[in-house]
């Protein structure tokens, strides 16, 4: 019979399958447009080390600049800023890309955050900055993936850091929800303009690049951690009062089965 083989789409099929093609070509769209920004940022990066490095080596070959140690270590210390944005500039891409997966474990929150905390006392104690953690009053548990989470907290202080001046103060909290917790990391640093507050998680956005570039930073740090905690379907943001300091938090779902079950299999792929 042949009408069995009529396909029979309504009005209300056909509208949503539309609706379907459509929502895929708006995606695609954005892909693509993140593919192209991408590029033109990253042409754009790349190209005036890679320029500055290449003019002083001509020079040196030309006999122009003279081959002393200090202006050779000034070349190597470009080459290393250079490697160290090609491999930010690989997390990045890693972290924003479609196919990316976390392995997400179940992490007790309050003993990754000490781990970090802890891990940064030394350096801390180097640069004359006091810090201080505020673990929750009961033990947290989540699903997540805890490379990703150290990553990200490790950004966030590293930066807390920089951007504090000696004699400053750190503080690390964690506070527990209902089905969520939320990290701070609080600073009484330089702070950042109101301004400039939404910038700061824009991929290659520094408030003062001389100054960033002190610090070989490249203003990829937080849109790494940005991509990272939505992938967690959570949420980063910063409060700030210019010359007063920062608070940066980051809040994350407790319990994201439906992430677990995917980073797991994929995990054991
Ligand atoms: P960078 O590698 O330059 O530090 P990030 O993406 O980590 O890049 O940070 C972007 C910019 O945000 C930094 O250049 C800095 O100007 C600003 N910033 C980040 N954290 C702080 C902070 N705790 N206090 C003041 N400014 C900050």
């Amino acid at each position: 019979n042949r009408e069995e083989f009529v396909p029979r789409i309504g009005t209300e099929e056909t509208k949503q399958l539309i609706d379907s093609i459509n929502n895929l070509l708006i995606e695609f769209n954005n892909v693509e447009n993140w593919r192209k920004q991408m590029m033109e940022d990253l042409t754009h990066e790349l190209r005036t080390p890679l320029t500055s490095v290449l003019t002083r080596l001509e020079a040196i070959i030309d006999g122009v600049y003279p081959k002393t140690e200090k202006n050779l270590q000034d070349i190597y210390e470009e080459v290393e800023r250079f490697s160290r944005l090609v491999s930010d500039l690989q997390q990045l891409s890693e972290a924003e890309g479609a196919r990316f997966k976390l392995k997400i474990r179940k992490v007790s929150v309050d003993q990754l955050v000490r781990g970090v905390y802890e891990g940064f006392l030394f350096i801390a104690k180097q640069r004359k900055i006091k810090m201080h953690f505020n673990p929750p009053n009961m033990p947290c548990t989540a699903y997540i993936d805890p490379d990703r989470m150290i990553q990200v907290i490790t950004n966030i202080l590293s930066n807390a850091l920089k951007y504090t001046a000696p004699g400053g103060d750190i503080w690390l909290s964690i506070e527990i929800q209902e089905d969520s917790f939320i990290f701070y990391c609080q600073d009484n640093g330089i702070g950042i303009s109101e301004d400039e507050l939404n910038l700061v998680f824009n991929r290659f956005y520094r408030i003062d690049k001389s100054r960033s570039r002190d610090y070989g930073g490249s203003g990829i740090g937080l849109s790494i951690s940005k991509a990272l905690v939505h992938a967690h379907g959570g949420q980063i943001g910063v409060k700030s009062k210019f010359e007063k300091g920062s608070i940066f938090w980051v809040e994350i779902p407790i319990d994201n089965q439906l992430v677990s079950l995917e980073g797991q299999r994929k995990s054991t792929e």
